[in-house]
């Protein structure tokens, strides 16, 4: 097989955190708090580095306020200087500018923080998912940060279609899976790696595995019958033998499978890791 037909490697990026209660995460929960990572991960191909969610705004980096306002304290950010995506890309010895594409699983601002960065990369996103960030409903308007809409109108999109995935490179080693529901073009990621096992991302199609268990959503998906759907299509991709689902938002997943430098060749390994953890 060529060299160009498999991801060479995944960094999942440390993360600024958010506080949020449970209920936010999952419906018919409440009453605790969970402490949940907001990632981006940086893959390597032949073909260059792709990004999947540009995670928080570099510029709430010790003072979330300053990007976030209110929101800052109602989701209680957390941005340490050290978490900030370009410097979690130069502590890799990667520069912004070396990332080619983007991958956008939704526009929801935990993800979207970071696009300011890189107006000269290629985008991947939901079809619809722009139209929706710039008119959203009233139930997740307040998910939507302007500065980061108007980032994301200096990169050049693709659009993946609901209901498609996209196979990116054509070899099948990066596919965009369409998980949408939670919003209308939601995105998750699945790569394939050098020991031909396969790691997929699950951005918010799942918060947590619970919702994946049950079948249960959150409070804010825009749409409940696809978004279960997705949640069926997620529990399927468990089932693959040599397949590792990550949830991205789930601090569980974050424990068990993020190595300590971030850096993953075998999702295979990962699961052997979390076993004995
Ligand atoms: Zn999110």
């Amino acid at each position: 097989m060529p060299a160009s037909s498999t991801v060479r490697r995944v960094w999942a990026l440390d993360a600024p955190e958010l506080t949020v209660d449970c209920s936010i995460l999952m419906l018919g929960t409440g009453g605790q708090e969970d402490t949940i990572p907001s990632p981006s991960f940086l893959v390597e191909h032949a073909e260059g580095l792709l990004l999947f969610d540009t995670s928080l705004a570099t510029s709430g980096a010790g003072d979330p306020a300053a990007a976030y306002g209110p929101l800052a304290d109602a989701f209680k950010i957390s941005i340490p200087e050290h978490c900030r995506l370009d410097r979690q890309l130069e502590s890799i010895g990667c520069k912004t500018s070396d990332v080619r594409r983007i991958v956008l699983s939704h526009m929801h601002f935990d993800h979207t923080g970071g696009l300011d960065l890189f107006p000269h990369a290629e985008g991947f996103i939901g079809a619809g998912e722009l139209r929706y960030a710039r008119t959203p409903s009233s139930l997740d308007a307040g998910f939507f940060r302007e500065e980061d809409i108007a980032a994301a109108g200096k990169i050049a999109w693709n659009e993946v279609p609901a209901g498609y995935d996209h196979d990116m490179f054509g070899d099948g080693s990066v596919v965009l899976l369409s998980l949408h529901g939670h919003t209308p073009g939601t995105l998750g990621l699945k790569v394939r790696l050098p020991d031909e096992s396969t790691l997929v991302l699950t951005s918010d199609a799942a918060h947590k595995r619970a919702n994946v268990e049950a079948t249960t959503g959150m409070p804010f998906d825009v749409d409940r019958l696809n978004k279960n759907a997705s949640l069926q299509k997620v529990k399927l991709l468990r089932t693959q033998p040599g397949t590792t689902v990550w949830i991205s938002h789930d601090p569980r997943d974050w424990a068990d499978f993020r190595p300590d430098n971030g850096e993953i060749t075998s999702a295979a390994e990962l699961n052997r890791a979390a076993a004995q953890a």
